[in-house]
Order: C-alpha cells, then sequence, then structure tokens
C-alpha cells in the first residue's frame, strides 16, 4: 500500500515538507510520490489543500 497525489494537484508543496522519508518529489505537472519509500501513514493527505494524496 501507499499514497497516490492524483490531477487535483495544484503544486502548492506543503506535503514535501510533512512527508517523515522524504518520498515525495515534484514532478512532471504535479508532486508525486515514490511508492517504494511510502509508509503510508497519511501526513501528506492531511495538509493538503485539495485532497489529492489519495491511499490506494
Ligand atoms: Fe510520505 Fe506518509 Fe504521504 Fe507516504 S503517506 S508519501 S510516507 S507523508
Ligand atoms: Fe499537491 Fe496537495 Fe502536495 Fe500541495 S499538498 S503539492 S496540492 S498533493
Amino acid at each position: 500500500m501507499a499514497y497516490k497525489i492524483t490531477d487535483d494537484c495544484i503544486s502548492c508543496g506543503a506535503c514535501e515538507a510533512e512527508c517523515p522519508v522524504g518520498a515525495i518529489a515534484e514532478g512532471d505537472g504535479k508532486f508525486e510520490i515514490n511508492a517504494d519509500e511510502c509508509l503510508d501513514c497519511g501526513a501528506c493527505a492531511g495538509v493538503c489543500p485539495v485532497e489529492a494524496p489519495q491511499a490506494e
């Protein structure tokens, strides 16, 4: 299991600072989560203004 950022992402960057393992980075047009590093903690979803990070 891992979180995934949907196309709703507005690239605000808030989630990147919250991730305890640095699994989030800016991608092409939106931020992206490295599924191999994600701990499924939900911290990114908690700070996102548009609910873009979703549990898979
Ligand atoms: Fe990082 Fe947690 Fe979000 Fe996974 S669910 S990307 S570990 S903040
Ligand atoms: Fe995108 Fe939400 Fe992360 Fe902001 S907090 S970069 S809108 S996923």
